[in-house]
């Protein structure tokens, strides 16, 4: 019991606490996303964490579209959000909202801080407003129209809403403090004029609540306990604890700030992602080099690898950045075990045995992953002709290279012994031919315990092989470079960052495979079916992740 305390992370001290002393008898967190982009692993970690936080302690989780400035939301957005978040497996149950479905309840509370003296209409310019605010080292001044009568005000800020005034004429500010120390409660904006169109509301309004008002308000009506977002509103809370106050909620809720996740040479800013969509250089905002939910998705990566991620990076109060090489491990780690281990050449020779019976073909028998029996076991034709990797031979070796050459003999992996005879060359002295003898004593399960081999190479069998094209991914971000070019803040992109292989061959075993069904391929690495582009006929695998890592884990 003692070492379950000491592993809690400080929200969930923090939790604790409120449930010792009594501030909350439950606990509720949400998942506020803006509907502006597509999600990425950022935003997993925080959807992880809070829907995490509600199962520990048998509370709620909210998922909660912040809708409220209706400039950027797109309802495609609203879906694939929707789409990623279940596929996390963060369960919402009946609790779906949308913040704009409570703009009547905020004008309310803005009404009720007007009649409370706690808040006035403006007219001061955007410009102006911004001069009066002062600075870090120096204070503000006040607005002209801070003591205009409640009257007035109530008055004033009707007209805005019946759209008397333009853009930008009016607002709608909280009387707070214009000396404080914290700028955020220099007397912030609450409402602003503009007419746009919503989403969700249409034309109803044309006066549209700022985050910092509008936020505290979506948690009070949603009953939200811990309210926790990342650190950049920490000096926000002063301001959040305020509007909670001051409208008077009962058992209002309380914001708790953890450090963002940002990973090492990946891009995860929104505005980032949509010009490499924009400019082509990706193919769309789940393009498998990305970081996007979406992205991880169709690049083979699973629910469970993003949160055996998203936990061993824990939460914090300060900002780090976490090596993708630790999502890697992660993703390794989850498939080791679950999936089938298959043999895929992809960059093929061929290997003709001489003395194997031409037409003949035998079935062997292979385990599908030898650390797991539960995964069975499958037939694999074995005949005359296979292809293997062309690196796999070599015409002159060098010292401790243990395939294929000639007069040396290796083991073909779940087969026989073949010893290299002889090879053929092409004009331009490319070798498109490596010819073998096999023994037919050495069958593997055999129990052949005479001469040993020190190489295992892997193989297809060429005429019941599948073609397919496999894309090799390596980082999009030149990462000598780093992320960000410095003079003109551009991104630093790899040219090398998707490789297309069109004719690599993949056992026949592959039939029937579906689109994210993931495979290692033996001696390389992970693979999945791409969702997009590959069809029964034609197949297409994205690598998730190579074999080798030079990644350690964490002390
Ligand atoms: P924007 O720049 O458009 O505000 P955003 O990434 O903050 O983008 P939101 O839709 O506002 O997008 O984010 C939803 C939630 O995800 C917020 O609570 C936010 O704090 C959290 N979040 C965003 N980025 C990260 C990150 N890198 N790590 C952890 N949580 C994040
Ligand atoms: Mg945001």
């Amino acid at each position: 019991m003692e070492n379950e305390t000491v592993s809690k992370n400080f929200i969930e001290q923090e939790i604790d606490k409120d449930l010792a002393e009594g501030v909350y008898d439950h606990v509720c967190t949400r998942f506020p996303p803006e509907p502006n982009g597509y999600l990425h692993i950022g935003h997993a970690k925080s959807i992880l964490l809070n829907y995490g936080l509600s199962q520990k302690y048998n509370g709620e989780f909210h998922m909660r579209f912040d809708d409220t400035n209706p400039t950027k939301e797109k309802v495609e957005f609203v879906d694939s959000i929707k789409e990623d978040i279940k596929w996390l497996g963060a369960d919402w149950k009946e609790h779906l909202y949308f913040a704009s479905s409570y703009f009547e309840k905020m004008y309310e509370c803005a009404v009720k801080l007007i009649k409370k003296g706690k808040a006035y209409v403006c007219d001061l310019s955007p410009d102006e407003i911004r001069q009066y605010r002062g600075t870090l080292t120096e204070p503000g001044k006040e607005s002209p129209y801070r003591n205009r009568s409640v009257e007035e005000n109530l008055e004033l800020f009707t007209a805005m809403k019946e759209g008397k005034f333009q853009d930008g004429e009016r607002v709608l500010r909280a009387k707070i403090d214009m000396a404080s120390p914290n700028i955020n409660m220099r007397d912030p904006i609450l409402y602003r004029v503009a007419h746009m169109h919503h989403h969700n509301t249409g034309d109803a309004w044309c006066i549209y609540p700022m985050y910092d008002f509008a936020h505290p308000i979506e948690d009070a009506i949603e009953g939200i306990t811990h309210s926790i977002c990342t650190l950049e509103f920490e000096d926000h809370r002063p301001l959040y604890d305020w509007v909670v106050k001051e409208c008077e909620f009962k058992n209002p809720p309380r914001q708790i700030e953890f450090a963002k996740l940002y990973l090492t040479n990946v891009v995860t800013g929104k505005r980032y992602i949509k010009k490499l969509v924009e400019d082509g250089i990706v193919d769309g905002w789940d393009d498998p080099r990305l970081v996007s939910i979406a992205a991880l998705r169709r690049r083979g990566f699973t629910p469970e690898s993003i949160k055996m991620f998203v936990d061993m990076c824990g939460v914090s109060k300060s900002q780090s950045s976490v090596d993708y090489a630790m999502l890697e491990y992660c993703i390794r780690e989850d498939l080791k075990m679950k999936k089938p281990r298959m043999m895929a050449v992809l960059d093929p020779i061929k290997l003709v045995i001489d003395n194997y019976p031409e037409g003949q073909v035998e079935y062997l028998d292979v385990a599908n992953n030898l650390e797991n029996e539960e995964l069975g076991s499958r037939k694999v034709p074995f005949c005359r002709e296979l292809y293997i990797e062309r690196e796999d031979f070599m015409e002159e070796p060098p010292k401790k290279y243990f395939r294929l050459f000639p007069g040396n003999e290796v083991r073909l992996m779940h087969a026989y012994f073949v010893k290299c005879e002889s090879f053929v060359k092409d004009e331009n002295g490319n070798i498109t031919e490596v010819h073998c003898t096999y023994d037919p004593e050495t069958k593997a399960g055999s129990g052949f315990t005479g001469r040993k081999v020190k190489g295992t190479i892997h193989w297809v069998p060429a005429p019941y092989a599948k073609k397919a094209e496999v894309r090799l991914y390596e980082n999009l971000i030149d990462e000598k470079k780093g992320v960000y070019n410095k003079e003109d803040g551009s991104l630093n992109l790899n040219p090398n960052s998707l490789k297309i292989i069109k004719d690599a061959y993949v056992e026949p075993s592959f039939d029937g495979t579906k689109a994210y069904d993931s495979f290692q391929f033996v001696r390389n690495g992970y693979y999945c079916v791409d969702a997009k582009d590959s069809v029964p006929e034609a197949l297409v695998f994205n690598r998730i992740v190579s074999l080798k890592s030079s990644f350690k884990l964490p002390k």
